[in-house]
């Protein structure tokens, strides 16, 4: 009898309130509130002199293309310490990043 009254109470007591189990506090996956915005370097065509410092340090990216204009080429990342150095040595600061 003890037991039965025993029973009911906990199911009183958990319709009152919520209980969660210590491990629930644990299982909620973390939210990320960080926004990423991917930074893309650009060529500003008409101050290009095509001298080709850019594809020498960072081929990966920089290339020359059949009309004889730089192209960014399309990577889902750029490797930021490259881009930087040809941006550095550019000679008429026509690289930069955008957002
Ligand atoms: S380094 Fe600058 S000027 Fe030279 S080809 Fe590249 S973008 Fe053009």
């Amino acid at each position: 009898m003890l037991s039965m009254l025993a029973m009911n109470l906990a199911a009183k007591l958990a319709k009152r309130q919520k209980v969660r189990s210590p491990n629930a506090l644990n299982t909620k996956e973390p939210t990320l509130n960080v926004e990423y915005k991917m930074k893309i370097p650009i060529v500003e065509l008409s101050d290009c002199i095509k001298c080709g410092v850019c594809v020498e340090i960072c081929p990966e990216v920089f290339r020359l293309n059949g009309a004889g204009f730089i192209d960014v080429i399309e990577l889902s990342s750029y490797p930021e310490i490259e881009v930087n150095e040809a941006i550095k040595y550019c000679p008429v600061d026509c690289i930069y990043w955008e957002e």
